[in-house]
């Protein structure tokens, strides 16, 4: 019999995972930036700014934003390794080279999105790949850094994107992973869900859709709390993995070098 996944609270095969987490960023790319601001108060902004912090990224590295979907952590990354210098061209880093963002994700209504989205905002060293995590059409050690923002909840097969993530990183390399995690006190975790379920019915008011919300909601109670996430970390090869809690453990931010 084949392996399951979870996909939300249900147990499916992982092709139809796949299909199905394709469903629902194909259904909310539209809309996706409006709900992340409403869902999350605008908070997903201060996270993302948090994990790009931790990234340290200096002027010439070498990003790969993972799973980056609208392109918030690339245009942020982007600001750090290529700067604008007062002449209106990127800056160049230590060894004469600007540097560049790859923001890979599977999904191409995501990724339509997200070029458009940093095209208008003049963007200009940013690339654009679709794959899988799972499976990256990159070459072993070209990134100085990589970035995952809320994606990692939802790959068919974590401890394959997270070895891909090691392989592709250049020895010493950095990989931060931003995503939903375990509040631990009782009181706020009650806090929190009664929260989340409010998202449904916002995602159908918003985007005419709730089932995405659903999803993301029942995903996030399935996703590994903070100390499951460091071991899978660990076990696909990453050293001195660390992680930060926000909002008392609604987000963590892990890192770990190669
Ligand atoms: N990083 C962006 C952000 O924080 O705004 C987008 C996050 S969005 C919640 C999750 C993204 O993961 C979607 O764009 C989706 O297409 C992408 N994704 C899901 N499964 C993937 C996979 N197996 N490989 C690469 N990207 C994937």
């Amino acid at each position: 019999m084949n392996a399951t996944v979870d996909f939300g609270v249900e147990r499916v095969t992982p092709a139809e995972k796949t299909r199905r987490v394709r469903g629902v960023f194909d259904a909310v790319a539209h809309r996706y930036d409006c709900l992340n601001d409403i869902i999350s108060l605008g908070s997903h902004r201060l996270l993302k700014r948090a994990a790009v912090e931790m990234a340290r990224l200096r002027p010439g590295k070498d990003v790969l934003d993972l799973a980056g979907g609208t392109g918030d952590m690339a245009a942020l990354a982007a600001r750090q390794v290529a700067p604008r210098s007062p002449s209106g061209a990127p800056a160049a880093g230590a060894d004469g080279k600007a540097g560049r963002v790859v923001l890979a994700d599977i999904n191409r209504s995501m990724l339509t999105a997200g070029r458009d989205r940093l095209a208008n905002r003049g963007c200009v060293r940013v690339d654009f790949a679709q794959g899988d995590a799972a499976a990256l059409p990159f070459q072993d050690n070209v990134f100085h850094a990589l970035l995952v923002a809320f994606g990692v909840r939802n790959f068919t097969n974590k401890a394959a994107a997270f070895a891909e993530m090691c392989r592709v990183l250049r020895p010493g390399g950095v990989a931060v992973v931003l995503e939903f995690s375990t509040v631990e006190n009782p009181l706020l975790a009650r806090g929190f869900d009664a929260f989340k379920s409010t998202w449904p019915a916002l995602g159908r008011a918003v985007a005419g859709d709730g089932a995405p919300y659903r999803y993301l909601v029942e995903s996030i109670r399935e996703h590994p709390a903070q100390e499951a996430l460091r071991e899978m970390m660990e076990e696909a090869g990453f050293v001195d993995v660390e992680y930060h809690n926000f909002f008392a453990g609604v987000a963590a931010i892990h890192r770990g070098f190669k």
